[in-house]
């Protein structure tokens, strides 16, 4: 095989060599390019690449750069994976097309009554705090089946769930955790994986990887 030409082909063939390792099909995981804090230059090679998936974490950082780009490539599908106000749900939800950090009842409501503001449905993912590690955000274990039932009832379309391992741990049982918690709650979705490890999330059933600096090198 030769050499890949660029990241994001390196990390294309990593998922689908994941992928045949755990006899899944390379259309079952979404590479999410993660373009935090990397100005539209850097991302319009992967546009033109013809990825069209990417991840922002701030609501204000991707009214600034998004807009623009859709013009030019009006089927780019943008995830909102970083923590969100409550006070920003009617931005996000005008916005983006899959929000990753759902995590709370206020925000729950807040996106909620958004949606309905704006007559548009958003999939959304309930965050998970798997490592019992208040300050990344995320739901309880224990509080997981009441929030997905407030989710539901607030007619917000869950399309699974999310976490971000702690990190310097090995992350397989965290994945594993939140394959589990999914599948208990007849959930299909699994965005977890990120640079470092996500061949390994891959292997535990991820659907959803966010990949930054692995695409765009190091943020400054
Ligand atoms: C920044 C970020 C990523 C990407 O991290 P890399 O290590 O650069 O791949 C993934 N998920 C979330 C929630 C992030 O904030």
């Amino acid at each position: 095989m030769e050499a890949p030409a660029t990241a994001l082909e390196e990390v294309e063939a990593n998922i689908a060599l994941a992928c045949k390792r755990a006899r899944r099909e390379t259309g079952e995981v979404t590479l999410i390019a993660v373009s935090k804090t990397h100005p539209p230059e850097a991302i319009e090679p992967l546009l033109q690449a013809g990825h069209r998936v990417f991840g922002e974490n701030r609501v204000q950082e991707a009214q600034g750069k998004w807009p623009a780009l859709r013009q030019r490539y009006p089927d780019v599908e943008l995830h909102l994976i970083g923590q969100l106000q409550s006070n920003k749900a009617d931005d996000a939800v005008a916005l983006f097309d899959c929000i990753h950090s759902v995590d709370r009842s206020s925000l729950v409501k807040a996106l909620g009554k958004a949606m309905d503001k704006a007559g548009r449905r958003v999939p959304c993912f309930v965050q998970v705090d798997v490592g019992e590690e208040e300050q990344k955000g995320g739901c309880a274990i224990a509080e997981l089946p009441d929030l997905l039932a407030q989710a539901r009832e607030a007619g917000i379309p869950v399309a699974g769930l999310m976490c971000i391992p702690p990190f310097d741990i090995e992350p397989a049982p965290f994945f594993a955790l939140l394959d589990r918690l999914a599948a208990d709650n007849g959930l299909t979705g699994r965005s977890m994986g990120m640079s470092g490890d996500y061949e390994t999330a891959i292997m535990l059933g991820a659907t959803h990887v966010r990949v930054g600096t692995a695409l765009f090198g190091q943020r400054g």
